[in-house]
């Protein structure tokens, strides 16, 4: 087995992790997360002749992603026949759900159960976070367990073991979300829910901004966003997607070609010597290279803007000076910014801004024209948490942290 594996540093000081993809896969694989080709072969695997196959897989896509089918049994207008033969081989499985949390706000957030890599092994858990609000409900969605960069003020960095999930465990969270509340036709919202009431969907944004780095796991992410955006199926449109990167180069260019989505970066820091501190990978992919890749994604106006986070580090970046030097590099991008006050975990370096130093910063952002997330209502609220912050136990829950973050990123 390959767990865990460190891959020799490529410069001085910089460590990435290589992922696992060695796991257990299930015995009878779910159909969730396979391309429209793939579903094809299944189908030839079970017989299906291909003149048919075209239709079918139609008709198996609008089940699975249009009525949230769960059961072969449920899709009326496909043959006994191949009913029962898809269910010996193939399930319409979702990633295991072994807990649920809501908050008063309605915050869900779950706790998801992956295969790990050796039959009675560890499994890997990954989290999935719904923030509703009145019209829109935003899902926070994990790319990776763990991740392979080890970016200073973060958690999930420090984890050893990295696994990439599967297009199909990236498209499962979207499942589990709208299964969980009855966000399907002819389903309802279990009692007290608190989802948006402006009479449509209830998952209308992505934000994949839960564990990993989604460029570091590209096909499987990009495979899995582009079934959810289908519109002949789950239907979130790209510019209600946003995927968040800590910087992967290469990667920017792929993913405005082949996925379209929007885009977040997590700057973090204005100066190269900051930035090799808090995201080694800038050691591999300095500032102006990163800028450059934004400045080249497609399709970019006022109205599409690339997001660009920036973690508030007390006495580390928080400074009027970084303020200005951040709207000076930014100049010329459309950009929004997006300040999170940092979360604090046990033997984490770092402290959250000072609230008052949180806002000069955003006040600077903002009369230089950047929309400014934390400033809205909601946000000031856990943002008043953040400030009351005294030391590392009592940090903010990891829902609160992702709620916090999606948050502002839908702003
Ligand atoms: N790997 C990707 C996406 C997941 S992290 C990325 O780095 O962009 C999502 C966001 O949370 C990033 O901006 C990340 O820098 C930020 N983040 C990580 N740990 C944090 C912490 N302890 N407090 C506040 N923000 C944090
Ligand atoms: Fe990975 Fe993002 Fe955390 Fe950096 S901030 S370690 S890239 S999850």
């Amino acid at each position: 087995m390959t767990s865990g594996l460190l891959t020799p540093s490529p410069l001085p000081g910089f460590v990435e992790k290589a992922p696992l993809e060695r796991y257990v896969s299930p015995a009878r694989p779910s159909l969730i997360g396979l391309a429209r080709a793939e579903l094809a072969a299944v189908l030839d695997t079970v017989g299906v002749a291909e003149s048919q196959r075209r239709m079918r897989v139609q008709q198996i896509w609008n089940w699975l992603y249009v009525r949230g089918a769960t059961d072969f049994e449920q899709m009326t207008s496909v043959s006994k026949e191949l009913r029962a033969a898809l269910a010996e081989r193939f399930t319409l499985a979702r990633p295991e759900v072994v807990a649920e949390q809501v908050s008063m706000d309605g915050t869900r957030k779950w706790l998801l159960r992956l295969p790990g890599e050796k039959v009675g092994g560890p499994p890997h858990d990954v989290e999935c976070v719904y923030i509703p609000e009145t019209d829109r409900g935003t899902l926070c969605v994990s790319s990776q367990v763990g991740c392979t960069l080890t970016c200073s003020f973060c958690h999930t960095g420090t984890q050893r073991l990295v696994r990439n999930l599967t297009p199909g465990e990236i498209v499962g969270q979207i499942m589990i979300a709208r299964d969980r509340l009855g966000d399907w036709p002819d389903r309802t919202p279990p009692d007290g829910a608190i989802v948006p009431q402006d009479g449509g969907r209830f998952v209308t944004n992505i934000v994949m901004m839960g564990m990993g780095e989604p460029l570091y796991n590209f096909e499987a992410v990009r495979d899995a966003l582009l079934i959810v955006a289908d519109n002949e199926g789950i239907g979130v449109s790209k510019r209600k997607i946003t995927l968040s990167t800590s910087g992967v180069v290469p990667n920017i260019a792929r993913a405005g070609a082949e996925i379209g989505c929007m885009l977040a970066v997590s700057l973090h820091a204005v100066r190269d010597e900051l930035r090799d501190e808090l995201v080694p990978l800038n050691r591999k992919y300095p500032i102006g290279e990163l800028l450059d890749a934004c400045r080249s994604y497609p399709g970019l106006t006022n109205a599409k803007r690339i997001t660009f986070e920036y973690v508030m580090l007390k006495g580390v970046n928080d400074s009027l000076a970084d303020a200005k030097a951040l709207v000076k590099l930014l100049k010329g991008i459309p950009a929004k910014i997006n300040l999170i006050p940092f979360n604090p975990w046990p033997g984490s370096r770092y402290e959250c801004s000072e609230w008052e130093q949180i806002e000069k910063f955003s006040e600077y952002v903002f009369n230089a024209g950047y929309s400014s997330p934390v400033r809205t209502p909601r946000g000031r609220d856990i943002l008043a948490a953040c400030g009351q912050l005294k030391s590392a136990s009592e940090k903010l829950s990891a829902r609160e942290r992702m709620t916090l973050r999606a948050m502002a990123m839908t702003d």
